[in-house]
């Protein structure tokens, strides 16, 4: 009985990690480039995904190689959330401030 799980176990960590990669090309693009949120994409038709950050409500729309914004994000959370980005940095570095 434990055998055969630990086998299953084993059987899931390789499917999940060779599933589709052959036709599913990696999604770089995964983190908002404004404030490091990760992003949700959604299929569409055609072979476009829908990018959107929900922090900062920024969205692309990204087919093939090419990435282009259709939403704008708003700033102001972007500047909050680069703040809080800093700070969390810096309590990791354990840099003292300027
Ligand atoms: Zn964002």
């Amino acid at each position: 009985m434990a055998g055969l799980t630990g086998r299953h176990a084993a059987r899931a960590v390789g499917f999940k990690r060779t599933g589709r990669d052959a036709d599913t090309p990696t999604v770089t693009f995964e983190r908002c480039p404004y404030d490091a949120t990760l992003i949700s994409a959604e299929a569409f038709s055609g072979g476009s995904l829908m990018l959107t950050c929900e922090r900062c409500g920024a969205a692309w729309e990204a087919h093939n190689s090419l990435i282009r914004r259709v939403i704008e994000p708003a700033w102001d959370e972007v500047q909050a959330a680069q703040a809080e980005l800093r700070d969390h940095a810096g309590a990791l570095a354990e840099t003292p401030k300027h």
